[in-house]
């Protein structure tokens, strides 16, 4: 079936990824392609304006690293969480920490307490970074912490004083003891070779559910840091375009934001300004003020700024492109922004944690119309349709599950053997779960997906987490959660239960009983109860034949 793998048309990145042993870090990547510029501005802080230039990005991701490592303990492969909205030393503590050799995890702020514990048990992390704001859900791990301030709130000394383990100020990684070797130029190459990073070094672990289950940790290597920068890169800078400046309000402990927007940026040269999150009049005043050429988006923000109408109070004559990714997005309100924005390109793009953020991305050149498509394969990945009945590929234009090779293909999920091999084949292919079909063009199009996943604008919302905490309480004996579509949030997830047999338990009582143990965005929007799940004969919930009774009714 070799006629049936699409290729992608695009330059091929292979001779840019690093096959050097000194190179091989994401932070060697960066620093080769931006230590020219050092005055350029790298990263803005959109709530306060402070700005940090190329050199002191690189001089803050040495000292962190170093004091990592030299104060810290840190070693290689050790696991460290951020927990922490989007900030300009977000970025700093991610670069900082892969520079020292050691794995970052990241976790959805929202997270609750025993949300956040899963993951810190589950990837083994030793040190925590996060805000004062978040202090009150971190304390309770008890693992040492360092404390970034954001915005405007300024780490108090209430948390050192006030707790059983070490607290570190972020401020204190940035101190220089070792002045001489940052003055030469050579303190982070010292540090990135002492640690022996090889081509399958672990950067970070970022969680997803995948297919099917709970979240587990996907296992991202500095190589699919760079080949997904690259892939990004080569698409939009294939016109010798200059460094541009690019708005950031997606979650950085998401791939999306924090590989395809703020890495990728920072490899470009351009200048990142960062929302701690999204909120519109503020995103409009931002693209006025620092003339914004491109703004990354999900459908419910493209969905909030169609229904505004034509913006007049703003100046957004600078706005070049608007990216949409995560989620499906329909073609009405391309449409509609198309006609509202005529000088702007809107470029839809689809990829999975899982492929380190990216897998296609739409060409505005070649493909004028908004015609609903995904866009066509970046650079170096390679992509086939299945039958989801009998597994053999498929040709163009026929519906099947997409799969997926590249250089930007998770390693697996950490600790889990079995998951991953449901998920990667043994040819290299990833399984994503998604449904689709590839035009006579290239052009893929994601029509529905068949795995367990649900998503709330653009967040992940596993069923299967929902449904375990569902029959934890005493009064249910079985449930099955399932996706709602919604018109503002994509989809929204709901249950249908089976009570015990005296139960009097109300769809009230459920909701709260889930509400208090997840983060809001998992919250349930609908329980129904039912006198059993359809199961199959070996016991499997007939999830899809539920979703299709569900959506037959709408
Ligand atoms: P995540 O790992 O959180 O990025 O979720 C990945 C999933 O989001 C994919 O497998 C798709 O189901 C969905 N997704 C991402 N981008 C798109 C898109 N442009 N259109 C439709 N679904 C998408």
């Amino acid at each position: 079936f070799g006629d049936r793998i699409h290729q992608s048309s695009r330059p091929a990145i292979n001779s840019q990824i690093p096959s050097d042993p000194d190179h091989l870090s994401l932070v060697s990547f960066l620093l080769d392609r931006t230590s020219s510029f050092p005055d350029r501005h790298a990263l803005v802080d959109a709530a306060t304006g402070r700005t940090l230039t190329f050199f002191d990005l690189h001089s803050s991701i040495r000292r962190v690293s170093h004091n990592l490592i030299a104060r810290h303990g840190v070693k290689k492969k050790d696991v460290i969480l951020i927990f922490s909205p989007n900030s300009v030393d977000f970025m700093v503590a991610f670069l900082g920490i892969v520079a020292s050799g050691a794995i970052a995890t990241t976790v959805n702020p929202q997270y609750t307490v025993a949300e956040l514990k899963k993951q810190v048990d589950d990837s083994g992390a030793i040190l925590v970074f996060t805000v004062p704001e978040l202090w009150d859900k971190v304390r309770v791990l008890n693992i040492p912490t360092v404390m970034i301030s954001t915005g405007n709130t300024r780490v108090s000394a209430f948390a050192m004083a006030d707790s059983s383990v070490p607290v570190t100020h972020f401020n204190d990684l940035l101190e220089e003891d070792f002045e001489d070797s940052i003055h030469q130029g050579d303190g982070l190459d010292i540090t990135l070779s002492n640690q022996n990073h090889d081509k399958d070094g672990v950067a970070a672990l970022l969680y997803s559910s995948g297919t099917t289950g709970v979240n587990k940790g996907v296992v991202l290597t500095h190589t699919n840091f760079i080949s997904s920068a690259l892939m990004v890169m080569t698409t939009l800078d294939s016109r010798g375009e200059l460094p541009n400046t690019w708005l950031c309000f997606l979650p950085m402990f998401h791939i999306f934001g924090l590989c395809i927007v703020a890495f990728t940026s920072l490899c470009l040269g351009n200048t990142l300004v960062v929302m701690e999150k999204f909120k519109m009049e503020q995103m409009l005043t931002l693209v006025e003020r620092y003339k914004v050429d491109d703004v990354f988006m999900v459908p419910p923000v493209m969905i909030a700024l169609a229904k505004q109408g034509n913006v007049t109070r703003f100046d957004l004559s600078s706005l070049r492109r608007l990216f949409c990714g995560a989620a499906p997005l329909g073609k009405d309100i391309l449409d509609k922004l198309a006609s509202m924005y005529p000088k702007t390109k809107l470029i839809q793009g689809y990829g999975l944690t899982e492929s380190c953020g990216i897998i296609t991305l739409v060409d505005p050149e070649m493909d004028a119309i908004c015609n609903g498509s995904t866009g066509t394969l970046v650079s170096g990945v390679e992509g086939k349709v299945i039958s989801t009945d009998t597994l053999e590929s498929l040709p163009p234009n026929e519906l099947g599950e997409l799969c997926f090779r590249g250089p930007n293909i998770m390693q697996g999920y950490f600790n889990n053997i079995e998951a991953t091999a449901l998920t990667l084949d043994k040819e290299g292919w990833l399984h994503s779960g998604d449904l689709g079909y590839f035009d006579d063009e290239g052009r893929l199009y994601v029509v529905d997906r068949i795995k367990e996943l649900i998503k709330y604008k653009g967040f992940q919302v596993a069923p299967a987490e929902l449904e375990g905490l569902l029959i934890s309480h005493p009064e249910i004996v079985d449930a099955v959660v399932i996706p709602l579509p919604d018109d503002e949030a994509g989809e929204v997830p709901i249950a249908y239960v089976v009570r015990s047999a005296k139960s009097s338990v109300t769809e009230k009582d459920v909701k709260f009983f889930i509400a208090k143990q997840v983060a809001p965005f998992k919250r349930l929007h609908k329980v129904s109860f039912v006198k059993s799940v359809p199961k199959s004969a070996s016991g499997k919930i007939l999830r899809r034949e539920m979703i299709r009774k569900v959506r037959s009714k709408l």
